[in-house]
């Protein structure tokens, strides 16, 4: 009887856990800090070097990414 409640208590454990792991804390810290990532191709603003990283896959697989260093403020 008990079995049901366990396995759904688990379930919610699991949910909860996923969800800290998926909160995007760098994000926060890069918009504080004013970072703007442009992409050099098309010049569409990104707001991580992570969501340029995935635009050039997608948009422009034959460009080549610029390193992360090249969007670092000073
Ligand atoms: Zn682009």
């Amino acid at each position: 009887m008990a079995r049901g409640a366990q396995k759904e208590q688990a379930r919610q454990k699991a949910q909860k856990e996923a969800a800290k792991r998926a909160k995007p804390k760098s994000q926060l810290g890069a918009r504080s800090a004013g970072l703007q990532v442009k992409c050099p191709t098309c010049f569409s603003m990104m707001t991580t070097y992570k969501l340029l990283v995935q635009h050039m896959e997608a948009k422009h697989p034959k460009d080549t990414i610029p390193p992360e260093s090249n969007f670092i403020k000073a």
